[in-house]
């Protein structure tokens, strides 16, 4: 029998900046006495950001569900928004919020997002907009859903919540769409503690979202319209700048993790891996399996409870499906035979323990095991 982690092994840990660059930032911070709205921090971090993921415009928010909530607001929807139910709460929330009607769409077999080929069959007459979301950072098939949203006049917002970073063909993941939405949130590969971003083509939307996120105020005299609180704060932008300039170091570990991942666990029966796809620049923000229990023995629930045994916290991402939420069910879009893709894959995924300052002894014992539980 393998010896079960000492220590609970957390499906990710946050990356955290150097102390002694931090003070100085809590330094120059408190000599300016701002603490939020709009400060010096704030701009810089927008400004770095901007450079980073090549956005053409781009805000900064108090988290990522606030800023999909203002991208829907930004564009004006009503009615019907085509959505996937493979994603965290927040994206079918976000809609809710907006009194928009989320209608599901099944997901693709491979990578998990929304299949293109289905969108089609769902537009009725009250549909506005298509929100996808770019699942585990996998590019959604972009090209497929900007010719369908060009065609029937749809607006495109994508959940990129955990796409920070990731390349098509050389093009940065904040290009397609109308709005973009990236989650800072210290679970994800980037972050800012709690915060979000979201990114626009249109310099008016950023106009509109920064003065949404600031409770509509215009100036000292105007308030324009029923804006919300969603500004980050200075100490989280200063968190977020020292941090970006750890990212490509976090991503270059994590693709090694990824790969003896790969490597270790190509053997076991029923243990399917997804491989990197053509002409993408992943960021490797999360290491996905899906469990075929005829083949490995045991269902994705045994599995994540054995591995609970040995001290391995994996997570079932995304389980269960939005469509299935006590709050969706009823739509009749989230029919499990209208969904049977989402539906069996919700059940099959695991999410394993990643991040950049994992060693390869420690891939090596998850491995084993996963192994060691196949093999009874
Ligand atoms: C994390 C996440 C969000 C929400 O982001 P927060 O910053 O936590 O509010 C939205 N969509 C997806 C797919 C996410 O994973």
């Amino acid at each position: 029998m393998i010896e079960p982690f000492a220590k609970p092994f957390y499906i990710t840990q946050p990356l955290l900046p150097d102390m002694d660059e931090f003070n100085e930032m809590l330094k120059s911070i408190w000599a300016s006495k701002q603490l939020s709205n709009n400060g010096t921090m704030v701009k810089q971090l927008e400004r770095d950001l901007s450079g980073y993921l090549n956005a053409d415009y781009l805000s900064v928010f108090s988290n990522g569900t606030v800023a999909l909530q203002l991208a829907c607001k930004v564009l004006r929807l009503s009615g019907e928004v085509i959505t996937t139910p493979f994603t965290f709460a927040a994206t079918t929330h976000s809609l809710l919020w907006n009194n928009l009607k989320p209608v599901f769409c099944d997901i693709e077999e491979d990578t998990y997002n929304i299949n293109p080929d289905l969108i089609e069959s769902l537009i009725t007459q009250d549909t506005t907009a298509i929100m996808p979301v770019h699942v585990f950072g996998n590019p959604c098939n972009v090209a497929k859903i900007k010719q369908i949203a060009d065609k029937y006049g749809l607006k495109i917002i994508y959940d990129a919540a955990h796409a920070f970073g990731v390349k098509v063909d050389g093009k940065p993941i904040s290009s397609f769409g109308d709005i973009s939405m990236f989650s800072f949130h210290a679970t994800k590969i980037y972050h800012t503690i709690e915060g979000g971003a979201l990114t626009f083509k249109d310099p008016y939307f950023k106009e509109r979202a920064d003065s949404l996120r600031n409770f509509g105020i215009k100036n000292t005299d105007t308030v324009l319209e029923p804006g919300t609180n969603g500004k980050l704060n200075e100490i989280q932008a200063s968190v977020g700048i020292l941090l970006l300039k750890q990212v490509e170091s976090e991503i270059e570990n994590r693709k090694e993790i990824t790969n003896y991942y790969r490597q270790f666990l190509k053997d076991i029966p029923g243990i399917i891996t997804v491989n990197d796809i053509e002409g993408v620049s992943h960021n490797y923000s999360y290491f996905v399996i899906r469990v075929d229990k005829t083949e490995y023995g045991y269902s994705r629930d045994e599995l994540f409870d054995k591995l609970l045994e040995y001290n391995v916290i994996a997570r079932k991402y995304f389980y269960p499906l939005c469509s299935n939420f006590q709050c969706y069910r009823d739509y009749p879009s989230s029919l499990k035979d209208k969904l049977p893709v989402a539906n069996k894959i919700s059940d099959m995924v695991l999410s394993l323990p990643l991040h950049g300052r994992m060693q390869k002894e420690d891939v090596e014992k998850i491995s084993s095991i996963i192994k060691a539980i196949h093999e009874g």
